[in-house]
């Protein structure tokens, strides 16, 4: 047998061993030390009865008895003396000597020969003493007793009692043990490996079998005979193999499709291409076909490897980024887009949300997809009629139906259309486009979000295709909760130092300030809130904000945010309890004017932050944020819309757009970090104190205008093309590609960046009428202050952002 010290073998044998051989030795030490005290008792009372005894004579009670009957003339000294007598009270095992109490050796038995018993440190005062001493050699334990004998004489009696037989028992007794301890430790060791063995060779035979079970050998079982947690073990491995397999499979099986349905295009790309290589200088005909066969062939070659990645991402499950996302204003989109298509082809598209709101936790661009192609499967197969699109939320469940007029699906297809690469009816399906990924989209994407979708024929031979999503009824961001309760204008009352917490699906928020520890809420629409008290809040509070990355389709392509965190400022001490909100239709919250930090989110429509001190974490999806006399620290990001702020000032302030304009005018700021993927910034008759302060934009202008003096600006545009508008106390100079202006020197630096104009200057915007000629701002300056402009009531981010004409 091979024992590796690291085995679990060895280490059951050596655990196991250990503590038998512990007990074993313990039990065996107590029991010889339990039977040499035993017999050393009974030596001792052996010469205790043969004490009593001599003691009897030296000083006779009541009537004379024993030896005093047969000399009576004798005296109780004479008989104690007589050493006959002494033989006769001792025994072959034991001796009695009498000593004076100095000492000597009076008389003694013969079997002490010359030698004697150790005089006794005995005296009226201490009379008895037991002692361990070796007499002739040999060990013995002695009882010595100071006795005054007859009333007259004073004698030391002592009587030996012979340990020689005892040691030897227990010398016996301690080898028997020890050799009978070696062989079980032996046998236990033994023992120990062999029964470890037998435990651990199951799980031996089962790696064995696990090992040859390749990728290529999926399919093979264990099919473990024995029910025990082992034969438990090989259950769940082959549970687990059966998993792997069909998942497996299905992978071969979609690499398998996937490369035939990208074999059909590529193939007919590549005869495409053969055919203008041979034909393309001599026939104009072919010329032209072959190419449109190319781009026909190549754009639905990006359709499905699109569709693949979809596929991918849905699949990735737990991993997708996800934000309250509002089924009815994603549906609503998607009508509005495909609104044009459908009248092209006759049909009426109509969309009807049945309920206020159905907002789900989800990647919003996975929804719009998955709503998108059920819209774009009615309109392909539709050829009259029309496509209704309903959303609505009931029980808990956000739905979506896309009922449509078309031919329906026939009872052979409706189970297989949700497979990937499948289409129904071949013939059908080849003169309309399409990848057969389309349905498998939906359906991940609805099972992703912890939904499904199924389809059924309606009465009139059209199909319906519903999708249904749990709601977003745990609050997603700082807090978890149900909100009971439901509200159009409510006081709640909060400590001094509140955290507020708001999502609104749709409409327009507003958070203001008062002197009152309370929260008041008025909404147009139900609003559902819930109040925390200290103890629930203080562990969630978070020390940073975590933006997710979003993609947002602009007219001009794919606009990119990368996810960023934002770290919070540190709150006053509180205590800090909570609201949470969550409605949609127009709102406005009044907070205490201690509040320590606002989160509101808005996914279409706006937020307007007016006289708040304090902190803001604001994000809207579509629409706009608007800062009027805020001070603080801000977070503010709008994916699509702008970012508005007027007579505020930023202790800190992070703002960003996808696509927007982001505009601030009269502002302070100490540190500040504007930027915009596709999208104007202007920073309009604004201070900063100490800095540093970035603007830049991916796509657009920069323009800052500044007050005050002690300021470093650097300009740099990728064009160099940056104008600046400084009268005689600013010096200017060039430093790597960029226009450095020095105002007054040192203090806050500034950096504007932009790929095109970047306007540097002092003050407002409009005194600069040549640079305002080519920045296109006309409009802003007009109606400047932006403070005037009326809050946006109905989403206002979709409007695509136009570039300054040059
Ligand atoms: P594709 O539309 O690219 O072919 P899908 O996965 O979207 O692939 O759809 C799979 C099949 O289901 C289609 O080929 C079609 O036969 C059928 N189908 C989907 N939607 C409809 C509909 N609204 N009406 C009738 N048939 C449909």
């Amino acid at each position: 047998m091979k024992v590796r010290s690291d085995s679990l073998r060895w280490k059951i044998a050596a655990w196991y061993a250990t503590l038998l051989v512990v007990v074993l030795a313990t039990t065996s030490a107590v029991l010889v030390w339990r039977f040499g005290s035993i017999i050393y008792a009974q030596a001792r009372e052996r010469a205790n009865a043969t004490m009593d005894e001599v003691l009897a004579v030296a000083n006779p009670v009541g009537a004379p008895l024993g030896l005093q009957d047969v000399a009576s003339n004798t005296t109780p000294l004479q008989v104690l003396l007589d050493s006959d007598n002494l033989v006769y009270w001792a025994s072959p095992d034991s001796a009695i000597e009498i000593d004076t109490p100095a000492g000597y050796p009076m008389v003694k038995t013969p079997n002490l020969g010359e030698g004697r018993i150790p005089s006794a440190p005995v005296d009226a005062a201490h009379p008895v003493l037991f002692r361990n001493v070796r007499v002739r050699g040999e060990p013995a334990i002695v009882a010595a007793n100071f006795v005054r004998v007859g009333g007259t004489t004073d004698v030391v009696v002592q009587v030996a009692q012979s340990l020689a037989t005892v040691s030897h028992a227990i010398g016996e007794a301690r080898r028997t043990v020890l050799i009978v301890l070696a062989v079980a430790i032996a046998a236990v060791i033994g023992l120990s490996l062999v029964l470890a063995s037998q435990a651990i060779n199951p799980i031996n035979e089962l790696s064995r079998a696990m090992r040859e079970i390749g990728f290529e050998r999926l399919g093979r079982r264990l099919n473990w005979p024995r029910r025990d947690e082992i034969g438990e073990l090989a259950e769940s491995f082959d549970d687990l193999l059966a998993r792997l397999e069909a998942s497996f499979s299905r992978e071969r099986q979609f690499i398998s499709d996937a490369s035939h349905e990208l074999k059909t295009p590529l193939t007919s790309i590549n005869a495409n291409a053969q055919m203008l290589l041979r034909w393309a200088d001599r026939n104009e005909g072919v010329r032209r076909e072959s190419i449109e066969t190319i781009a026909h062939e190549s754009s639905s070659l990006g359709e499905m490897v699109n569709g693949m990645l979809t596929l991918a991402k849905a699949d990735r499950g737990d991993d997708i980024p996800r934000e309250p996302v509002s089924l009815i204003e994603e549906a609503r989109e998607v009508v509005r887009h495909a609104t044009a298509r459908a009248r092209e082809k006759g049909l009426t598209l109509t969309f009807a949300p049945k309920s206020d709101s159905a907002i789900v936790f989800a990647e919003p661009h996975l929804i719009r997809q998955m709503i998108g192609n059920l819209v774009d499967n009615a309109i392909k197969f539709t050829d009259t009629g029309g496509i209704d699109v309903l959303v609505g939320a009931k029980d808990g469940i956000g739905w979506l139906e896309v009922r449509d007029t078309g031919p329906g699906i026939g009872d052979r297809d409706l189970p297989r259309i949700f497979e990937r690469f499948y289409r129904a009816d071949r013939s059908r399906s080849r003169s309309v486009p399409g990848t057969g990924l389309g349905l498998a989209i939906v359906r991940s994407v609805a099972r992703v979000h912890g939904g499904n979708v199924d389809a059924e024929r309606s009465a009139t031979g059209g199909s319906i295709f519903r999708v249904t999503i749990p709601l977003l009824a745990l609050f997603a961001g700082l807090f978890c909760c149900c909100l009971p309760n439901l509200a159009r204008a409510d006081d709640i009352a909060v400590s001094a130092s509140p955290i507020v917490n708001v999502t609104l699906a749709n409409g327009n928020l507003t958070v203001r300030t008062w002197n009152r520890s309370a929260v008041r809420i008025v909404a147009d629409k139900r609003v559902d809130w819930k109040r925390f008290d200290a103890r629930e809040t203080s562990p969630r509070i978070p020390a940073e904000i975590n933006s997710w990355a979003v993609t947002v389709a602009t007219p001009r392509g794919p606009a990119f945010l990368p996810a960023e965190p934002f770290l919070l400022p540190a709150f006053s001490p509180g205590p800090h309890d909570a609201v949470s909100m969550q409605g949609f239709g127009d709102t406005t919250i009044t907070v205490p004017s201690r509040t320590a930090l606002v989160i509101a989110r808005v996914i279409a429509g706006t937020i307007a932050v007016r006289g708040y001190h304090g902190v803001v974490v604001a994000h809207v999806r579509r629409g706009a944020i608007t800062f009027v006399g805020f001070a603080g620290t801000a977070y503010a990001q709008v994916v699509a819309g702008r970012v508005v702020a007027v007579n505020s000032s930023f202790d800190r302030l992070r703002a960003r757009t996808a696509s927007g304009n982001l505009l601030f005018e009269g502002c302070r700021s100490r540190q500040i970090d504007v930027t915009a993927v596709r999208g104007t910034i202007l920073y309009d008759d604004g201070a900063f104190a100490g800095g540093p302060a970035y603007f830049s934009t991916g796509e657009g202008t920069v323009a800052v205008g500044v007050v005050g003096s002690g300021l470093t600006i650097s300009g740099h545009s990728a064009s160099d093309d940056v104008m600046l508008g400084f009268g005689p106390q600013a010096t200017t100079h060039t430093r790597g590609g960029s226009v450095v202006v020095n105002v007054g020197g040192g203090g806050a630096f500034v950096s504007a960046q932009a790929p095109g104009l970047v306007a540097l200057y002092r003050g407002k915007l409009a005194d600069h009428r040549r640079i305002l000629a080519r920045f296109g701002f006309a409009r802003f300056a007009r109606v400047a202050p932006f403070s005037a402009l009326p809050p946006p009531s109905r989403p206002r981010g979709r409007r695509p952002f136009r570039r300054p004409p040059r």
